[in-house]
């Protein structure tokens, strides 16, 4: 099959195997590049694994600390009509890899938010990391869940909170500068977004995984987010999703009380604003990221999913000593992002965006590749006039 990329709207309806192995391969190479993470975790669960900062999470704990990683997604299998998701050839691609260099991978493909998948996650550890994790990743970015109790579906929304929301967003497939204007979410939508995308199922991972006896004494648990500079604030700091994330926050602290009292830890790091299938649904965030590209790039200091999480093992979670955080408890990797300099130039070239000349200002060509790279699109050693197989297995699969 030939695959090209088919956007609608901010996903990419293909993906490119080829292209999603290249782009795994360039995660690999920085981790190896950058050397062996001594102390690191032997035995790591990743929920969201597949894609964006939870597949980084992954490549970094399996090629920089050679640890044995379960990983679990949600992502579709290709047919040979139809290419499987980005995240599908992502993981294959990866467990090809990990098996090449002899570093334990399984991973498990369906609804995280599911009683099922915490016991077939659970099942996989047993069998493969000899019944004991030491890190649990919870990097889910999802649109829906189902309870697993009441059975209750809660969509979450992107809205503003309190007053509506009207600002600039790019239009991944054509580069065109539009207006975003979208209505305050209703008590409902806040609470359908907090229990998507705050801490009750990392919770709930943790109680299971609690239960079942297979967390290390010592095992730590991260969940990521993000806070910012205010122009993104209305949607997404004191948004829905902003409500979200103080749950997550507030279930942190939670079980961080629990983990410490037996030397574990639970904390959040907050990630720097970067194009991913979850942040692309955000619409502000998109002219934000153009425009906080070249900033950064001027400066030397860009950073992708990958050098992020590299960043976050490597000075943080295993530089020996305490793992440093801010006066919230959190760890910081949105130093430069955030940096009083980068910020300033922001705000002054915030006001200068129009219709009329925002290419000067925006970057909208870096977005739309590193858009298109999320789906294996644009990857320079790609052949994308060359048939491929759409049907590539992951070679562990389970679910
Ligand atoms: P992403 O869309 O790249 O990854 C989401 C992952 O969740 C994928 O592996 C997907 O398969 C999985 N997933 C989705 N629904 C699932 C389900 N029902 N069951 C099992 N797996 C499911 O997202 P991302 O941007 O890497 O986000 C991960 C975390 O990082 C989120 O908490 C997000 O808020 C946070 N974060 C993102 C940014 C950013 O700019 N992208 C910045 C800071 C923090």
């Amino acid at each position: 099959m030939i695959i090209e990329p088919r956007v609608r709207g901010f996903i990419c309806m293909t993906a490119h195997p080829d292209g999603c192995a290249a782009n795994v391969g360039e995660q690999i190479a920085h981790v190896r590049e950058r050397g062996p993470i001594d102390g690191g975790p032997r035995s790591v669960l990743v929920v969201g694994a597949s894609t964006g900062y939870g597949l980084a999470s992954r490549i970094v704990a399996a090629f920089g600390c050679g640890a044995k990683t379960v990983g679990a997604f949600f992502e579709r299998l290709g047919s040979a009509r139809r290419p499987a998701s980005a995240g599908w050839y992502n993981t294959a691609a990866f467990e090809r890899v990990a098996a090449e260099a002899g570093v334990g991978a399984w991973s498990y493909n369906g609804d995280a938010f599911a009683d099922e998948a915490k016991e077939r996650v659970l099942d996989l550890i047993r069998m493969h990391l000899d019944g004991s994790v030491d890190l649990v990743v919870y990097s889910l970015a999802s649109p829906r869940r189902v309870h697993p109790e009441s059975g209750e579906v809660f969509n979450s929304v992107i809205k503003p909170v309190g007053a509506p929301f009207a600002g600039k967003t790019i239009d991944a497939r054509s580069g065109a500068l539009g207006d975003a204007r979208i209505d305050p979410a209703t008590a409902e939508e806040v609470e359908h977004t907090v229990a998507v995308m705050g801490g009750d199922d990392w919770r709930r991972w943790i109680d299971a995984l609690d239960s079942a006896g297979v967390l290390a004494a010592e095992c730590r648990t991260l969940a990521y987010t993000y806070l910012g500079p205010e122009h993104t604030w209305p949607i997404y700091r004191d948004g829905t999703i902003g409500k979200a994330k103080e749950d997550l926050q507030r279930t942190a602290e939670e079980l961080d009380a629990r983990l410490r009292a037996r030397g574990g830890r639970a904390l959040l790091s907050v990630n720097r604003a970067l194009v991913t299938q979850a942040s692309a649904a955000i619409p502000t965030v998109a002219v934000y990221l153009a425009m906080l590209g070249p900033l950064l790039r001027e400066r030397g200091t860009d950073e992708g999913c990958i050098e992020q999480m590299d960043r976050l093992f490597r000075e943080r979670l295993c530089a020996g000593g305490g793992i440093p955080v801010d006066d919230a408890g959190r760890i910081r990797l949105d130093d430069c992002e955030m940096e009083d300099a980068v910020q300033a130039a922001v705000a002054e070239r915030w006001e200068q965006v129009t219709d009329q000349d925002y290419r000067r200002i925006l970057d909208v060509e870096g977005y739309r590749r590193e858009f298109l790279r999320l789906f294996g699109f644009g990857m320079p050693a790609v052949d994308y006039g060359v048939d491929v197989d759409s049907e590539v297995a992951i070679p562990s699969i389970d679910g």
